[in-house]
């Protein structure tokens, strides 16, 4: 059975929170909060949060939503105000040996990732607060930083800031309850449909179908916004051809001769502007390795290995992504 974690950001509606220039921590807050759901979507974990909106919940409203779901952690989301600066976490003062020990990771690994920005580790901190007493899990509450002291307010205000802290919590969260990643199966009948639901491909292709020339053309065509004729007839050596006019292909290849890994890695490294200047020749294998950097392939393909369309559509949707 998964693990359900609430996410409780601090604040909300009538109750703004701490202010600090035109920032509001009920603001940041549920910001971090959404940005760390989505973080989390890759694990086997269950999320759920306090509020999803800019409403006010009461902070028992808080506790019993998540007693109710029988959560396995709670962790609240707040920014600090009111003179100083830096990082502090708090757990309930008379804590159970779980919530300590989730403490210690998660605050440890918070404070390292503020301290790269040069923000102070206050402490790891117990106290009687409402949230904390209130639920029956491990809980934890984070301050995370001031929201009205001019260098945490700046950080606070960076939406790539922001991203990187919620990024943070998702590891601290993962090393602390030892989240798994979730089982996924490829799903190729699922890929090509999100070409077709995207308006890439219009007409329907089996996973087992070899890719060829005029298709890639299109696709790639598609992609990059380049309309390449203003008649209703796909013309893929019009494809072809625009793909070759753009410097994406050197050669004019025939529509219907099926794609070979080796070329298929080498136009999508082109059209993702990678290009190996340091290389005196052609050098497939690498351009297939680059495809796994990228993190767009799993396994290495041999250049000469065909590509089918289930493999195609998986690539380009994490191309597109
Ligand atoms: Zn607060």
């Amino acid at each position: 059975m998964s693990k359900i974690i609430v996410i409780d950001p601090g604040h909300g509606g009538k109750d703004p929170g701490a202010v600090g220039g035109n920032l509001q921590e009920k603001d940041i807050c549920l910001d971090i909060a959404r940005k760390l759901r989505l973080e989390l979507q890759p694990y086997d974990v269950e999320i759920r949060l306090t509020r999803d909106r800019d409403i006010f919940v009461a902070l028992n409203t808080r506790s019993e939503s998540a007693n109710s779901l029988r959560a396995d952690y709670f962790i609240s989301l707040h920014n600090n105000a009111g003179g100083g600066t830096g990082f502090e976490s708090f757990i309930f003062s008379i804590p159970s040996a779980s919530a300590i020990q989730a403490q210690d990771i998660i605050h440890n690994i918070l404070a390292a990732f503020f301290a790269k920005y040069g923000f102070i580790d206050r402490g790891k901190k117990r106290a009687n607060f409402a949230v904390l007493r209130r639920s029956q899990m491990p809980c934890i509450l984070l301050e995370n930083l001031f929201i009205d002291h001019p260098n945490d307010q700046t950080f606070l205000a960076d939406e790539t800031k922001r991203r990187l802290l919620a990024a943070t919590i998702k590891d601290a969260l993962v090393k602390a309850l030892d989240l798994k990643l979730k089982e996924v199966t490829w799903d190729p009948v699922g890929e090509i449909a999100r070409l077709t639901t995207a308006g890439i491909i219009s007409s329907p292709h089996l996973p087992l179908d070899v890719v060829n020339w005029g298709e890639l053309a299109t696709v790639f065509n598609r992609l990059r916004g380049r309309v390449v004729q203003g008649t209703l007839n796909w013309n893929p050596e019009l494809e072809i051809r625009a793909l070759y006019d753009d410097n994406l292909i050197n050669t004019l290849h025939k529509p219907f001769n099926s794609l070979l890994w080796g070329p298929f890695a080498t136009v999508l490294n082109r059209l993702r502007g990678r290009r190996f200047p340091d290389e005196p020749a052609w050098n497939p294998e690498r351009e297939i390795k680059q495809l796994q950097l990228d993190k767009l392939i799993n396994t290495l393909r041999q250049p000469t290995d065909l590509l089918y369309w289930g493999e195609f559509a998986t690539v380009i949707n994490r191309h597109r992504s």
